[in-house]
This record gives structure tokens, sequence and C-alpha cells, in this order.
């Protein structure tokens, strides 16, 4: 469709109509009609712009540009955008520029071809576009610092690298990082692109310390006009700063520290600027804190690591422990089971060996066993092993408030872990700290301690307690049966009137002791005794008292000889004395001896002046090599005390 000129001044109504910025150029390039807005957008009123070139809205630097694409157009013309984006400039009256996207009409006219162009302003189009663009790269390198922060491990290497990439990306000439000593309250350079890392500013100085009190960004447009300007760090560089951004390292409303962005010129940082480097701030804080809190996780697991290793060291060591308590406890059961199986009769055999396990098995200083005697009114030291043993007396013991009455008394173990300091200890064991004392018990019947004695403080523990009850139990089992075993021995082998051997008894020792003065070729002499006329005691004076005169004679003639000679009741009102190591003449010495004992003895006052005394005659032998044994030398001497009652009794024979 081909329009008039003078349509085209119809079609200015339309024109004036449209909502945009709307100019018709003719082939000349000089502009035919511009509407209201075109004016606006290019800062003329709409007559001004009638009848200039085309040329006039486009910059100098532009205008080569455009010719060409003039031409293009004109060889080619169809509706286009010149689609130049934010390339294509225009240019207003009072010479600033704007962006321009320029949609093209070409129509032809009778005079010829023209354009109507719509023009656009996209400036802010464009400005949003590249601010786009930069963003998506600022994101980019803060992703790439998320990923370094994300794997850094070194808080300064990690603040390093932050303000290295925040000096690119922020445009400043350099950045730095500031902790605080928590102990002095000065700022330390952590990180710096300039020379500065170590170097401290002082509590309270610089826009820093007051960014670090506040925890507010701050973006300074010339920090030399500061009131809180700290120059010592410029001088440092050599470096005047004028511009000045200053982040908080924060996390969770705790400021840690700050960064800081410096340049040279005045106002260069904008609130973008301080917003970036604070998102950036953010990242560094988060990663610091991820930082700490690994390195106190990293503690952490290493304090449990290193509390699993006590643990496991000391559970080995109780394994360890329980492992030796078992073998001791096996010795010790072992021990007692020997105890059981020695067939040791004799109580003091046993209670030395209960105190020399104790020790063994134990290690303590001292141990010594006490039997309860006389209606558990006495002790009786059994045995006893260690330094302290051998002082330990009947004196020491005294029954009414010692730690030994207390355990007879509670039944119980009484441990003493400090006796130094228990008032009524016996002062003369100075070495001794620490005791355990516990009872012998059969069933609920107290039978003797076991005192046990350590040089150390507090040297038995629950277990050690517990430990040796269990085998103070069977020692107190198997010391209780020896004791029954010499009561019944003692029983057989002893007369029971006059509490000397039976005859079995001392046939049994007399034959001993003859094989070894055979062996040892040592003289051995008997001495048969006979109290005289005694059915007339008996008669006189009733069989108890005679059963009593027996019995004192009986003694009385122990009394008087040795501790080795051996006495025994032969028969009814006989006895019989074997004296090892005894020639004849000694053994008929003995007998007088005997004899005048027995005449200056009073059996028993009857009344004042009548007393019951007797008489003894006596028989003594010497063995002999034609003696084959004990019978036949008993034999010999009571052949003659039959001498000796021939000669008128009360008198000494020998066997001749
Ligand atoms: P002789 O001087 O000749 O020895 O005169 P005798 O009276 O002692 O005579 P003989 O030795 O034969 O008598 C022993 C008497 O001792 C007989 C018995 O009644 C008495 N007799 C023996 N055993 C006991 C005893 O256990 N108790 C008491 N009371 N008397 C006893
Ligand atoms: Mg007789
Ligand atoms: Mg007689």
């Amino acid at each position: 469709m081909i329009f008039s000129l003078n349509d085209l001044f119809l079609s200015k109504t339309f024109i004036e109509a449209m909502s945009e910025a709307m100019i018709v150029v003719d082939q000349q390039g000089l502009i035919q009609i511009a509407n209201y807005h075109a004016g606006e957008l290019f800062g003329y009123s709409a007559d001004e712009m009638i009848g200039i070139s085309i040329e006039n809205l486009i910059p100098i630097s532009q205008r080569q540009r455009h010719q060409e694409l003039r031409k293009e157009f004109i060889l080619a013309p169809r509706a286009r955008s010149m689609n130049l984006g934010k390339d294509f400039v225009s240019l207003r009256k009072d010479g600033s520029s704007f962006f321009a996207d320029i949609a093209l009409n070409p129509v032809e006219t009778k005079t010829g071809p023209i354009v109507i162009a719509s023009v656009r302003d996209i400036t802010a189009r464009v400005t949003a576009r590249e601010l786009l663009a930069e963003k998506i790269a600022q994101l980019e390198i803060l992703h790439q610092i998320g990923i370094s922060i994300a794997s850094s491990r070194d808080v300064g290497d990690l603040l390093q690298f932050i303000v290295r990439q925040a000096t690119g990306l922020l445009g400043a000439m350099s950045c730095s990082a500031l902790m605080p000593d928590w102990e002095t309250g000065e700022l330390i350079f952590m990180a710096s692109v300039d020379d500065l890392i170590g170097v401290r500013i002082p509590q309270g100085k610089g826009v820093v310390s007051r960014v670090l009190k506040a925890g507010q960004a701050e973006f300074v447009v010339d920090v030399s006009q500061d009131a809180d300007y700290f120059p010592e760090i410029d001088l440092k560089t050599g470096v005047k700063t004028h511009s000045y951004l200053v982040v908080p390292l924060s996390t969770d409303g705790k400021t840690i520290g700050v960064l800081t962005a410096i340049n040279k010129k005045e106002g260069t940082f904008t609130q973008e600027d301080c917003d970036l480097y604070a998102m950036l701030a953010n990242y560094a804080a988060i990663s610091i804190e991820k930082e700490r809190l690994y390195e106190q996780i990293h503690d952490h697991a290493e304090d449990l690591n290193r509390r699993i290793a006590q643990r496991t060291t000391a559970l080995r060591a109780s394994e360890a422990a329980l492992k030796e308590r078992n073998l001791e406890l096996n010795r010790l059961f072992r021990a007692s089971e020997t105890l059981f199986f020695s067939g040791v009769p004799v109580v003091d055999e046993i209670g030395q060996i209960i105190v020399k396990t104790v020790l063994d098995v134990f290690g303590h200083s001292n141990c010594s066993l006490w039997m309860l005697h006389n209606d558990d009114q006495e002790l009786e030291h059994i045995a006893g092993l260690g330094p302290f043993a051998a002082e330990i007396s009947a004196a020491d013991v005294r029954l009414e408030a010692n730690h030994f009455a207390a355990a007879i008394r509670l039944g119980k173990s009484i441990r003493l872990p400090d006796v130094q300091h228990v008032p009524e200890y016996i002062p003369r064991w100075k070495d001794v700290d620490s005791e355990l004392v516990i009872p012998l018990k059969i069933g609920k019947r107290i039978i003797g301690i076991l005192d046990i004695q350590s040089e150390q403080r507090d040297a038995f523990n629950v277990n050690d307690e517990r430990l040796l009850s269990i085998f103070v139990e069977r020692a107190a089992l198997i010391l209780e049966n020896a004791r029954l075993f010499k009561e019944a021995q003692w029983l057989a082998t002893t007369d029971s009137l006059t509490k000397i051997n039976n005859r079995r008894r001392f046939f049994e020792l007399g034959r001993i002791e003859i094989e070894r003065a055979r062996r040892y070729q040592h003289p051995i002499s008997a001495i048969m005794i006979d109290i005289d006329h005694f059915k007339q005691i008996n008669d006189t004076y009733g069989h108890a008292l005679g059963d009593q005169v027996l019995y004192e004679l009986a003694q009385g003639c122990r009394e008087n000889i040795r501790e080795f000679d051996i006495i025994g009741r032969y028969g009814g009102e006989e006895f019989s004395v074997l004296l090892p190591t005894t020639d004849l003449a000694e053994a008929l010495a003995t007998a007088e001896r005997l004899r005048q004992w027995a005449v200056a003895q009073v059996f028993a006052n009857l009344t004042e002046t009548e007393t019951v005394s007797v008489t003894i005659s006596l028989g003594v032998a010497e063995l002999s090599a034609d003696i084959s044994d004990l019978a036949v030398l008993l034999d010999r001497a009571d052949s003659a005390l039959y001498t000796a009652k021939q000669a008128g009794r009360n008198c000494v024979r020998a066997n001749s």
C-alpha cells in the first residue's frame, strides 16, 4: 500500500496518539514527524525535532555504524527491529545517552520511502541484564568460594582465600580479614592481600573495632575523615585509604571478626558491594564456625577416643586384675585344699600354713592367727609371720577394747585404713599403717581371728576383704577340724582320770624313744611306780578320794620329771616313766626324787589335823643289749618294783 504524504499527515494524528516514542524519517534521514513521547525521550519539544537529521539522535561514536545500517535497511526495507540490543545507544539533546530498542517500519509514499520508527529506552533493562550477568558471575565466584570454603581445613587459609577472591569481586585495592584476640581485645590481621598478616590494631581503634562491636557492615566514603580512622595501617602499606568497606563475620548473632576492603579513591564502594561482601563474610563465618565445630567435634572425638582408650586400658587392667584375682583365688583354694588334704593334724602347723599362704598370696607385711580359749576369755597366738609377728604377744591383745575385740564381738571383718589414727592402737607397731582383722567363724561361733597388717596406708580394699574372708572361712573349718582331731586324739591317748598318757600312748611314744636310744646309742631307763597299800586308801576314804590321789600323784610325778620324759598310767594305781638319755644311776636319782615328793605331798586335808598321804614304791631298769623291747624293759623295772615292795615299800630299787 502506498500512502500519500497527505495521508501521512493525516496519520500524524495517529502517531501522536501512540503511547510510545514514534519518529518518521524520510529518505534523507530527516525527521518528518516526532510525537510527544519522542520529544520526551530525546529531550526536545516535538516541533524542535521536525526537520533535523536523525543523526542528531545518534552519538558520534555510533554514527558510522548507523549509516551502514540505514543503507542496508533501504536496500531491503521490511518491518523489523534494529535488534541492536544494548549496543545501540541514542543521544539526547542534552548530550546524555540511553540504550535504545528501535522498531523500524518502511512505508512507500508518493514522495518516496519513509521509515516509521518506534524508540524505547531500555537502559534499565540493559542495566538489569548487566547486573544479572554480574550477579551470575559473582554467584559463580561465590559458589567457587563456597566449594573452597567447604573443603578448607584451616581458618587462616580460608580467610586468605576469601580476601583474595573478594578483592577481585569488589574491585578493591585490597581486602583483609581481622579477628579479635579475646585476651587482649586487639584485632589481628588473620588474612590480607597486603603484607599485614599478624599486624594488630589496639582495642577499640579503627572502624574495624566499631564494626566488630556493632556487628553492622559499613561502607565509608572517606575513612581518612572518620573519627575512628587508624592511620598506622596506611603507614604500614604506604597507601592512603579513602574508600573503606567493613563487614562483620557473624554467626548466630555473634561477631567473630571483620572483613575489610579498601580503595585509594573516595566513595568507590556501594551498598551492593557492602551486601555482596556481607554475603561473603556470612559464608566465611559459617565456614569458620563449621571449622570451629569441626575442631570441637574433633577435640571431642579425640577426647572420647582418649577416654575410650583409657577405659579400654582400665578395662584391660581390671580384666588383668580379675585374672590375677582369679589366680589368687585359685591359689587360695589350692592352699586351702592343701590344708584340707595335708592331713596335718596339728593346729599350730595349720596356723603356720594359713598365715604363710595369706602373705604369699596377698603380699602384705604381717599375718598372725589367734584362737579363742577359756570360754572365749583369752586369745592364744597360734601362728605369725612377718617382721612384727615375733613382737606380738598376748599382752598386746587386750580383748576389752581393741579392733581384735571388735571383730570378735561383731563377728565381722574390721578394716583399719590408717591405724596410726586409731587412738587405742598399739603404738609400738609404728611401721604398721593399715590392718585387716577377720574373725574365724564356724557358722555363728567365732573361734579366733586372722590379723593382717600392711606397711602401706589403705592397703586393703573390699575385694581383699572378700577374698580373705572366703579363705579364712575355710581356714577356720580346717583349724576347727584340727582342734577336734587334737581333742579326739587327746581323748584317745590320755587317761581320763589322771590326764597323763594312757598305756597305749605310753607304749607308742615309748617305742619311738627306745628306737632313738638304740640308734643314737643313748642310755634310756624306765621307772615303775606303785602306790603302797592303795587298797586301804580306797577302803578308808572311799573310791573318789582314791581317784583324787591317783590324779594328784600322776600330775605330781609328771611335774617332777623333764619335759621330754614320758609318763603313763600303766595300770590301776601303777605308773610307768621312761627317761630318755638317762642311765640307771640318774634314773635312780629321779625315782628317789619322786618318792620323796610323794612322801612330802599332802593329797587331801580331811580335817584340820587329819591329812591323806601316800607312799610309793619304785623299780628302775636301764635299757641294755639283752633287753629286746620296751615291754621287756618295763618288766625289768616291774621286777625291781617287786623287790622294793619286798623291801618294805616306800623305797626305790634297781633291776639287777
Ligand atoms: P601294795 O602295797 O602291795 O601295792 O598294796 P595295794 O593295796 O596297793 O595292792 P594292789 O596294788 O594289789 O592294789 C591295787 C588297788 O588299787 C586295787 C584297786 O582297788 C585300787 N585301784 C585300782 N585302780 C583304781 C582306780 O582307778 N581308782 C581307785 N580309787 N582305786 C583303784
Ligand atoms: Mg598295784
Ligand atoms: Mg599298790
